[in-house]
């Protein structure tokens, strides 16, 4: 009987937005693809113990995913990501990962490491497909089988892109099911709330402490970056007088411009997290943007140590303070003298 092989997925980072495309993928080859339960304390601990403490806290949850799978699965699936966009970088957590993994922790499985680099000139497919084409050589030798893999996976990932433009929260485009969110350019007499943040922060329920939920329990319709298409946010990033070279805080900058310009929104809360190099340039700058237009904002930056009792109570003032401000929307103060959290 042939054994069927197991790939393990952890599920953080950069599955939020692959996991369609990596599924696909090593299911099509034939293999079992095992992910990682939800976050949870032990996943939290386990990564906090085999990290470094000055590592930011997805990372600290990446490797507690890593750690649960290893044992489980016969290989873990941790590609090297340098660039997914041409001239652009993802954080270099993201290059040293399989590196930080092998270096401290005990018996992983092999690591399926390949490179995506869309380099100077490559492509958010292209880079993804070589990627994928050379992870499949080490698990089959059959060409055909690989490429025709590669096609379904690619198709999965477009279907995904399409429904996360649609208005569909993310969690929901990855399982599938759902209703879209109104769309940002819609009239809507809710509160209407932006959400911006890395996607490993903002979807996963236990690091956001449930941010989404919590923000509809409050009656809010949440809008978050993966409604806008591409070239919006290019669009709105390219106002900035240089370009930024970092992709995540470039999709960061572009969503909360055009969250915040569109002027449909009762206010934006932006979650960082705590220790993230990349973001404290973009924070200073969505910070300006919002005093300029006149748009609430909310920073709230997370690490292990913060508490649930003191999210809920800033969340509770802010939307509080966005209902009143919609009341009584003529006295809202000009320019400058706008409430801004922090
Ligand atoms: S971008 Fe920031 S939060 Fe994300 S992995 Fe890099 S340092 Fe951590």
């Amino acid at each position: 009987m042939i054994k069927i092989k197991k790939v393990g997925i952890p599920r953080a980072l950069l599955y939020y937005y692959y996991f369609p495309l990596w599924n696909e993928f090593f299911t099509r080859l034939g293999c079992e693809v095992v992910l990682s339960p939800e976050t949870n304390k032990a996943i939290l601990d386990q990564g906090i113990k085999s990290t470094l403490s000055e590592v930011c806290l997805p990372v600290k949850v990446y490797f507690g995913h890593a750690a649960y799978l290893a044992g489980r699965v016969d290989y873990l699936f941790v590609p090297r990501i340098t660039r997914v966009e041409a001239k652009e970088y993802i954080c270099p957590k993201f290059m040293g990962i399989p590196d930080m993994l092998r270096a401290r922790i005990n018996k992983l499985p092999p690591l399926i490491d390949t490179t995506v680099d869309a380099g100077k000139e490559g492509n958010p497919v292209q880079c993804w497909a070589d990627c994928l084409r050379e992870a499949g050589k080490s698990l089959t030798a059959d060409r055909k089988l690989i490429e025709d893999a590669l096609d379904a996976a690619l198709e999965a990932q477009e279907f995904f892109w399409k429904r996360l433009n649609s208005g569909l929260i993310l969690p929901d485009a990855i399982k599938g099911i759902g209703n879209p969110e109104i769309p940002l350019y819609s009239h809507s007499k809710h509160l209407r709330i932006g959400l911006i943040g890395h996607p490993y922060n903002i979807y996963d329920p236990y690091i956001s402490m449930n941010l989404i939920k919590k923000l509809r329990q409050l009656g809010a319709l949440v809008v978050t970056p993966e409604s806008l298409a591409a070239d919006e946010i290019e669009e709105e990033a390219a106002s900035l007088s240089k370009r930024l070279f970092w992709t995540l805080g470039k999709r960061m900058i572009g969503s909360a411009f055009r969250f915040i310009n569109s002027q449909k929104l009762d206010g934006v809360i932006y979650l960082t997290s705590f220790g993230c190099g990349p973001e404290a340039l973009v924070e200073e700058l969505v910070a300006r943007i919002a005093k300029q237009q006149n748009m609430p904002l909310m920073m709230l930056t997370i690490d292990e140590h913060t508490g649930e009792a003191g999210i809920n109570t800033r969340l509770e003032a802010f939307t509080e303070m966005i209902v009143w401000r919609k009341k009584y929307a003529h006295h809202i103060p000009p320019y400058g003298e706008s409430v801004h959290c922090r």
